[in-house]
């Protein structure tokens, strides 16, 4: 297979089903000639990942749970020994208690906030330095976050606070891999209907407000994902880093809301 990412291996981290980012972003990586790795979080997931790894021709599929370090520092012994470098990796990782993405972010525990903040925003900065230790001058790495991080977005309350973080991490990284040649981005993706978007209170709502006042009136997909996430992976975008880039049919820029739908 020849495309623009042929002979180059990358790490794909967060694929749940075939519903999750990660999934979209690994069908736009392998259409144009990237060999992936994969990582699952638990067995159950991991049931699911395997046949869908198998789909893109990769049997390179690892558990890993950011929570147990163990088990990070393990995947990336796992990708020395069989590739010896790592030209990307893709890290596509959430959580929150889903009691606390509703109500008031005032009313967010100590624990909560601590438990979102290592697998939300830390994992990143735990993955990209062990992932910079494998890769020469063109590594790329790319991180996923969401709107609620720079404005109030009912009910995202904590995961907006560490979407903030993992963004100023975003820039702090590039500064540290930069002289060497690697770059580090996040896409700022609008609402999708996955496993992880479902633990928001009234995420149908938020996913139907945003169809019906985004510039594009509709929703970003998993493939415009993709197709955004190739750019930022491949030689194509070789001088932007510390970006954060939106993919979410335009919905960031807009103010008021549709006004049709005001008059109507
Ligand atoms: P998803 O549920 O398909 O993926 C989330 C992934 O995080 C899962 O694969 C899950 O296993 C993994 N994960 C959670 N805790 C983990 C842990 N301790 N160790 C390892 N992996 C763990 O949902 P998604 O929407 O595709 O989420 C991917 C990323 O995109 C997340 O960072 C999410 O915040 C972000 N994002 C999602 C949306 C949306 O509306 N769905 C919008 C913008 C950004």
């Amino acid at each position: 297979m020849s495309g623009i990412m042929q002979g180059k291996r990358g790490l794909i981290m967060g694929v749940a089903n075939n519903h999750s980012i990660a999934w979209g972003i690994s069908k736009a990586l392998h259409a144009q000639g990237a060999e992936l790795a994969f990582t699952f979080q638990g067995e159950a997931l991991g049931r699911r990942v395997k046949p869908l790894a198998a789909e893109v021709n990769s049997d390179f599929v690892l558990p890993c749970d950011v929570e147990d370090l163990a088990s990070v520092d393990a995947t990336f012994s796992a990708i020395k020994e069989r590739w010896g470098g790592l030209d990307f990796v893709v890290h596509a990782i959430g959580f929150s208690d889903k009691n606390e993405l509703k109500g008031l972010y005032a009313d967010t525990t100590r624990e909560n906030f601590s438990r979102t903040m290592v697998i939300s925003c830390f994992s990143f900065t735990e993955i990209a330095k062990r992932a910079a230790e494998l890769m020469g001058e063109d590594g790329a790495m790319l991180t996923l976050t969401y709107g609620g991080s720079v404005r109030v977005i009912p009910n995202y309350n904590v995961m907006g606070v560490a979407k903030a973080a993992l963004e100023s991490s975003v820039r702090y990284l590039a500064a540290d891999y930069g002289p060497k040649g690697i770059r580090v981005n996040a896409i700022s993706a609008g609402p999708v209907r996955t496993l992880a978007g479902a633990g928001i209170s009234d995420a149908r709502a938020i996913y139907s407000w945003n169809q019906k006042n985004s510039p594009l009136r509709r929703t970003a997909t998993i493939e415009d994902i993709g197709g955004s996430a190739l750019y930022l992976l491949s030689d194509l975008s070789r001088g932007v880093t510390g970006e954060i880039h939106y993919v979410d049919a335009g919905y960031n820029i807009t103010s008021l809301p549709n006004l049709d739908r005001l008059r109507n």
